[in-house]
Formats: C-alpha cells, structure tokens, sequence
C-alpha cells in the first residue's frame, strides 16, 4: 500500500469528524480501526452535545465558565475558549451532513439542561441516542469519502522513524503484523474505562493509543483524571448501562439509603460522585437510588433508556433506580497543542485519547463529543496548511515552555 496522507486510527466522533473532512478535501485517508467502524463511545453517547445554539440566554462566555468551573482550576483557557467558539459551527457542519437532532414543534432545536451547566444548552438526537445518530451519519460520510476502511484492524505500535511518526505496526484481521505507513497518524483511539472494573465504556476503550505513546516515548497528561459518572445502574451488565444527566436535568432526584436528597442534583459530576460515594460508605451500601418517578412522558423523551430500564424489569415511573458511580470519561490523553500536533512530528491525537487541556480535572457534561469535532477538524485544518512543528499552545505549553507540567498555569 502507497503511503496515505493521513492514517486515522478509530472510528468515533473524533476519528471519522477528521477522515471525512480530509476525504473531502483531497487527502488520501485510511481509516483503521480495531471493531467494525460504528463500534465506539460515539455510538454509546446518550445526553447529547452542549453548544451555544440557542438563544439569548446563553453565551459562548458562559459554557466557557461552566467548562473552567467544572474542570476545577486545571483547564487550559485558550483551549476552552476554541471548543466553545467553534462548537456551534461544527455542530451546524454535522447537522448538513445529515445528524438530525431534536427539534421542538417551531423547529428549533431542542435545547437540554445538563449537570454543571448553567442553562439549558445540549443538542440531543432520538431523545438520548445522540451517539447512534452522530455514528449514523459520520459512518455513511465516511463510507463514500475515505480512500481505505481498515475495520478489526488493531494497532499496535507507532512506526518511529528518528523524531517523526510514520504510520503503526498493526494487527490484520487474520492476525498478521504489517506496516501501514503514512505522512501523519491521527491517534482517536478514545478513553480506557475498560482497565476498571466496574464502567460504562464499551470493550474498544482499553486506552490503546495512549500506551502506545507511552511506549514510543510521547508525552501525555492527566492520565490520573478518571470522571465517574454518578448515575450508572447498578446492574450486573457491563458496561454498566448509563442514566443520562439529562433525567436530572429535567427533574431526577438522588436519594440516600432511607429516601432522603443529599447532595444538589444539578453539581458537576465530580462532586455528586464524591457525595454518592461518601453517602455509601456512610450507610454501608453499594448503591443509591435516583428517582426519575416525576419526569412526565419518560418513555416519549428517553426512548433507550426507557428499553435498557424495561430489559431489566424496571418502570421509571414507578420504581427507584439503583444506581453508583462508574468510571466514565478520561479526562487526560496525550498532550496536544490546539491543533491537536502531539510532541513529535508526524503524529497528531483528538477526542477522548487526546488532552488538549479542554477538560482539566473534570469533564462537564456532553463536552466530550464536542471535543472531539472542534479539535479534529483543527488537525485538518493544521494539515492542510501545512503545519506541522508543535506549538507551545494548550496543554502542550506545559512540555514547551516548561511551565511545571500544569496546563492551565501559565
Ligand atoms: C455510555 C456513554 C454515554 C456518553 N454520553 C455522552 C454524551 O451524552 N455527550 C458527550 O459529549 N459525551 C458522552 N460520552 C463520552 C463520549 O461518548 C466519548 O468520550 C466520545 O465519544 C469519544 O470519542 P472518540 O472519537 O474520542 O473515541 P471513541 O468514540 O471511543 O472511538 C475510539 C475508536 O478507536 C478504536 N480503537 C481503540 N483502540 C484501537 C486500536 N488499538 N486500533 C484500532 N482502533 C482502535 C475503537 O474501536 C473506536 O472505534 C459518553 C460515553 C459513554 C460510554
């Protein structure tokens, strides 16, 4: 096989937001990816997007504050200040791609209220399967465009050649070791909830790209920032099947051991596992209870859970839901400058693997997938003009100008 210009390694939102926009560009692109295409987080993402698209009441300057606030003092401002301003543009994007999300009856789009967030600002498609669709529409995108689809290829390790990047050592599906060589290598690998025990990440995310950075000697940071989403259900099913924070944000509540709240519903979703997991080992139990039995229409707006609850003989409207905290989002990856350029030539990293330092210690609710269109289209973009020299901007300040190793010091 010729050299690609670009070999996109996962099919998620990131991987497929970059391989389509490449595609259409010009760019030779191959993407290889470990299941079949449709198999990532993406595809799992239930609450939605949160970007300015709606009206008045919100600003770009406010999902700034939120997304600091929430990150706990370790996000790294410029590159809040990108994911913000550009989100609504590369949601606009996916949407003339063909993602259709849900709109009211005027034909706005219907705007959710997630935790953290201080208005109601996330897109959601098929009430919470946004991922299923955005997957849909970025799978169909990619299948027309994309010169090679590499699918139950797994890679293994980069090709380092001196200081450059040239492609990986990958894995056939018939399990022979080959070479697929390429001038850049975007590393969209995604999270790794997989390496705990008790998570709502599907098999693919077992942190693959970041230890093949590792291995190859490519910086990463805030590895150590595992989200735990409060509300998975407490079930023997793994991944653990996920209550979106979109039922609290309409109006779920979250109740100890004996039926009492004990923490604000609407706090980022660091502090309300800290309170569940306190609350847990205060009363000596493994699970707590959200109440979901006010919401009106449950089954009209939460259609998958709705499915997921009555597989399991659980009626929202009547019963409790057990749930406790599972390791959810990696907040931390390889570090990236904002066009997302890792520390050597050649290769490049988006969406969950990536820090850019968007996320600090602590993700704020349906940023994730808004991470990943804003900054893999910044790789294209970066490649196209022919970018390619690390920049001493977003996390990757901190190896460039060595300001301690914390992004958001400057
Ligand atoms: C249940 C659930 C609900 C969520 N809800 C939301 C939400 O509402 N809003 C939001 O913003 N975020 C949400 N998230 C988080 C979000 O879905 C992910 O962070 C995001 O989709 C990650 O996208 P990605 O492209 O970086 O990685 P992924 O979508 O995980 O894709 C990674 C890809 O890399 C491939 N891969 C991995 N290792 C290898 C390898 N060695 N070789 C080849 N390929 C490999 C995988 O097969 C996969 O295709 C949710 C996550 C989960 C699990």
């Amino acid at each position: 096989m010729a050299d690609l210009d670009l070999l996109v390694l996962g099919s998620g939102v990131a991987g497929l937001s970059a391989a389509v926009r490449a595609s259409t560009s010009g760019l030779q692109v191959g993407v290889l990816t470990k299941g079949e295409l449709e198999q990532s987080a993406t595809r799992w993402a239930h609450g939605g997007v949160a970007a300015v698209l709606g009206d008045d009441e919100d600003s770009t300057d406010l999902h700034l504050a939120d997304t600091l606030k929430a990150g706990a003092g370790l996000c790294d401002v410029d590159a809040v200040r990108v994911l913000v301003d550009e989100g609504p543009t590369r949601v606009t994007e996916l949407i003339a791609l063909g993602a259709v999300f849900d709109r009211e009856q005027d034909g706005t789009l219907s705007l959710a209220r997630e935790g953290g967030h201080s208005v109601a600002r996330v897109v959601h498609a098929g009430g919470a399967a946004t991922g299923m669709e955005i997957e849909r529409a970025l799978v169909e995108a990619t299948q027309t465009t994309a010169a090679s689809v590499m699918e139950k290829w797994l890679a293994v390790d980069l090709i380092m050649e001196g200081e450059r990047c040239r492609g990986v050592i990958a894995r056939t599906p018939t399990g022979e070791r080959v070479e697929v060589r390429a001038t850049h290598t975007l590393l969209a690998t995604g999270g790794a909830g997989q390496l705990f025990s008790v998570t709502t990440n599907p098999e693919q995310a077992t942190g693959d790209g970041i230890a093949m950075a590792l291995r190859a000697g490519v910086p990463v940071a805030d590895v150590e920032f595992m989200q735990f989403h409060p509300t998975a259900l407490h079930h023997p099913a793994m991944p653990r099947p996920l209550l979106s924070e979109a039922l609290r944000g309409h109006g779920a509540l979250l109740r100890d051991k004996d039926g009492k709240q004990f923490v604000d519903e609407l706090s980022p979703r660091d502090v309300v596992s800290r309170a569940m997991s306190a609350t847990m080992a205060t009363q000596g139990v493994d699970h707590l209870w959200l109440d979901a039995t006010g919401l009106e229409k449950f089954a009209e707006r939460f259609p998958t859970i709705t499915a997921s609850l009555t597989s399991v003989g659980l009626d929202p409207a009547t019963d409790w839901l057990p749930i406790a905290p599972a390791a959810h989002y990696l907040s931390g990856g390889l570090l990236t400058d904002l066009d997302g350029r890792a520390a050597v030539q050649g290769l490049w990293a988006a969406g969950e693997t990536a820090c850019v330092g968007v996320h600090g210690a602590n993700r704020l609710a349906s940023n994730s997938l808004l991470d990943g269109m804003v900054f893999a289209a910044r790789v294209v973009e970066a490649i196209e003009a022919g970018a390619v020299t690390p920049q001493a901007s977003g996390a990757m300040r901190a190896v460039l100008e060595g300001d301690g190793g914390i992004p958001g010091r400057r």
